[in-house]
């Protein structure tokens, strides 16, 4: 494999700055994505496994260019080549404390009434992600893989990709993805924006399957992106949108409980903390995190269960973050306020109930308050992931200690063994306050152990493998459904082919392929020149036509009766050869079509512009006509219910262009095509069609020598791409002089 560099990208770079007495000083910065990305990037596998020449992270930092030139020499590490990204400060302010802080971050979060909506900050956003874009240029070469992080750099993939249109792009959001309701909160060009960015990439990876779900249906819901099986199309691209849930450096946790210093400190804790049990909790300043309910419930706690006072500590340590936003300072005032008024009113000169502490801390601190507490009390109101949790367990390499945590975290999916508690229900939470003090160390020791083979399974290092994996798979399924566009040569190939074929059949649907979709089915008739075209064909001795449609038999009939063409009706469900009567291959039962009408004529109540179209066989509730997001919405809805109603039926719900469809089961264009009687004797098979429907047709003939060609510049199992169906028209066009 030849080698490549990887390029991580991400808001700050792991490090920053202090001038301390006119010199510059150098600290790791904290924080959930560094944590994880280090301990990732430092192992030692990811070199070997991914084929991996040299890490580069581009970020932000405080300093300015002078600074840097002084301290470069500081920074460099055995493990990475930094690359700064200058920022002025008025303008990373409004992108960092903006945007990124005061718009997507409460939004994101379930917050929406903390979101601020400002052009500035919007504009700063888009500069930002641009600054970042130009480094990338200047940092990357073709093969290396750019790996972007966390929502501060939402539009990067679709920037990069503008300039670089074959490079890999992977990009992973560290936080939640919200509801589609939610997000289309965001002013409509700033979601669209959004979206157009993520999808630039070609994976885009998520802590939990809600969060890419969310992620699915307002790409389809705004932009009208398909996803099958985790697969968007979009434009003409693939885009993988998977679930990697974030995971930690486990052995370096659980080896930390017998580390000397760490050893000391939790000896030091213990002796000052007596025989009182110990209840731990550690977060960045955040609204997010819960810290006021989590108080709040421990005074629940407190009141409820006197026989406890004097018998717990909560030691709180809240690590500052963002403090020059206002909610957070909010917070931080309302977390002091409880504080006080908890110790005031429990405390007493031998025992304060809370002991709090604003700062960061370093390691062996951390290490020291989870290996010496009896419990973590871990209560976001949401959180995308919660390192913390699985950093607690993973340390407590002794088996004791039990871990209360909030059901609004990504973690709580993976660490179920946890007393999963609802943040604002006090009353739950204090009991399971008292549960687990109360809790016998066996019981402690069968649900720590059991999260620990969890997290011990699925590590860090599993966790960016698997998502590298995922991204380099994606580019090889791009590669084999790539869209390539019928080129003037390949052109003349297949008329050459045409010409020197004695027997050739051409298989052709009818609307978006031959006609372009109209506003009604009934205004889709052929005009003047295709119909020439069609009979020109048609009369030719060497050609076998079809048209495979999802027409009714009434209206093909009417528009082809007089030509030697055949009929395809209804997807496969009705055959005509050589103007014989129709074969119905297909099980006439249709009882299930009063029930589908009745569900179709609801739903077109509740959607301005949609209407159903009655066929022998099938039923399709078209919304081509009604405005964009309702039909969106109403089509997902209709599709699910369908398949619920019919989940034991057998009929087939089918998803087209701006069309849902029932239909008997057993047929469809590709089986059509493989029953054309002596179909081997053919030595031309042309197969053209725009829609999914149509795919059965180009898988049936996948593999074989047949021209399969796709209308429409999406991603096709057709060989080839044309544009629209004028294009089409011109092909055929130039067939008929043969
Ligand atoms: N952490 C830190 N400094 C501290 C205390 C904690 O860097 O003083 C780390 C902690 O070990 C964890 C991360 O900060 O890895 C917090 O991650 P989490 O996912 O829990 O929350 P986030 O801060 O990302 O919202």
């Amino acid at each position: 494999m030849r080698k490549r560099n990887l390029i991580i990208v991400s808001n700050r770079l792991p490090v920053t700055f202090r001038q301390v007495n006119g010199t510059l000083s150098l600290t790791p910065s904290s924080g959930g994505l560094v944590s994880a990305l280090e301990g990732f990037l430092t192992s030692s596998k990811v070199k070997e496994q991914h084929g991996i020449n040299k890490i580069i992270w581009i970020g932000s930092t405080e300093s300015d260019e002078r600074q840097w030139k002084q301290a470069s020499r500081k920074i460099s590490s055995h493990h990475f080549r930094y690359i700064p990204v200058f920022i002025g400060r008025e303008l990373y302010d409004n992108y960092y404390d903006g945007f990124s802080n005061s718009t997507i971050w409460p939004l994101f979060h379930y917050f929406p009434s903390y979101s601020e909506y400002k052009s500035r900050d919007y504009d700063a956003y888009a500069e930002v992600n641009r600054l970042f874009m130009q480094a990338v240029l200047r940092t990357a070469s073709p093969n290396d893989i750019i790996w972007v992080h966390d929502y501060h750099l939402m539009l990067l993939p679709q920037m990069v990709r503008e300039k670089l249109p074959e490079a890999n792009i992977g990009f992973f959001l560290h936080i939640p993805f919200p509801s589609y309701e939610l997000f289309r909160l965001l002013p409509k060009e700033w979601r669209e924006s959004l979206l157009r960015g993520l999808l630039g990439a070609d994976l885009v990876g998520f802590h939990t399957l809600d969060y890419a779900s969310h992620f699915h249906k307002s790409a389809h819901m705004l932009l009208g992106a398909d996803e099958e099986m985790g697969i968007i199309k979009f434009e003409n691209r693939l885009i993988a949108a998977d679930v990697f849930p974030v995971s930690i450096d486990y052995r370096k946790f659980f080896e930390a409980f017998d580390d000397s210093k760490v050893a000391a400190l939790r000896q030091d804790l213990k002796k000052q903390c007596g025989e009182r049990k110990i209840i731990f909790s550690v977060d960045r300043l955040d609204y997010t995190k819960g810290v006021k309910q989590r108080l709040l419930a421990f005074r629940h706690f407190l009141n409820k269960f006197p026989e406890y006072h004097e018998k717990v500590v909560f030691l709180l340590l809240i690590v500052p973050s963002r403090d020059t936003i206002s909610k957070y300072t909010e917070s931080r005032q309302e977390i002091n306020e409880l504080v006080g008024h908890i110790n005031g009113t429990f405390g007493n000169v031998g025992w304060q109930p809370v002991v709090y502490q604003y700062k960061s801390v370093d390691f062996s601190n951390l290490l020291a308050y989870y290996t010496g507490s009896d419990l973590a009390l871990i209560t976001p109101l949401r959180d995308g992931m919660n390192l913390v949790s699985k950093e607690f367990v993973a340390s407590r390499k002794d088996k004791r200690g039990i871990l209360i945590l909030s059901e609004m975290t990504g973690a709580a999916s993976e660490l179920n063994e946890a007393l999963i508690i609802n943040p604002t229900d006090k009353e739950d939470v204090s009991a399971k306050i008292k549960l687990a003090l109360e809790m016998d160390e066996a019981e402690q020791s069968r649900r720590i152990s059991t999260m620990q083979r969890r997290l011990s399974d699925y590590d860090v290092v599993c966790w960016g493998y698997e998502f590298l994996r995922r991204l380099e798979q994606i580019k090889n399924e791009q590669q084999s459904l790539n869209v390539r566009v019928l080129s003037p040569g390949i052109f003349r190939e297949l008329l050459k082919d045409y010409r020197n074929a004695s027997k050739r059949l051409l298989m052709l649907d009818y609307d978006g392929t031959l006609v372009p979709l109209a506003r009604h089915p009934q205004l889709a008739a052929p005009g003047e020149t295709l119909f020439r075209i069609i009979h020109q064909l048609s009369d030719d001795v060497k050609n076998t036509v079809f048209i495979i449609s999802g027409r009714t038999r009434t209206f093909l009939e009417k528009w082809f009766n007089n030509l030697s063409v055949n009929l395809v009706a209804e997807h496969g469900a009705l055959l005509r050869f050589n103007n014989e009567d129709w074969k119905m291959p297909a099980s006439d039962h249709k009882e299930w079509k009063d029930t589908a009408r009745q569900v179709m004529l609801s739903c077109s109540r509740r959607c301005a512009g949609s209407f159903v179209e009655e066929k022998e066989f099938s039923l399709a509730w078209h919304y081509r006509n009604s405005e964009a997001e309702l039909g969106e919405l109403r089509s997902l809805e209709l599709f699910n219910e369908l398949n619920h109603l019919f989940r034991t039926y057998p009929v087939q719900v089918v998803k087209g262009k701006k069309v849902i469809e029932v239909r008997n089961m057993g047929f469809d264009k590709g089986s059509a095509a493989l029953r054309i009687k002596g179909l081997d004797a053919f030595d031309f098979i042309l197969a053209i069609g725009d829609d999914s429907t149509d795919e059965d047709m180009f898988r049936a003939l996948h593999g074989s020598f047949a021209w399969t060609v796709k209308v429409g510049k999406d991603a096709s199992l057709a060989k080839y791409n044309l544009v629209d169906s004028r294009d089409t028209v011109s092909l055929l066009n130039s067939l008929t002089r043969f």
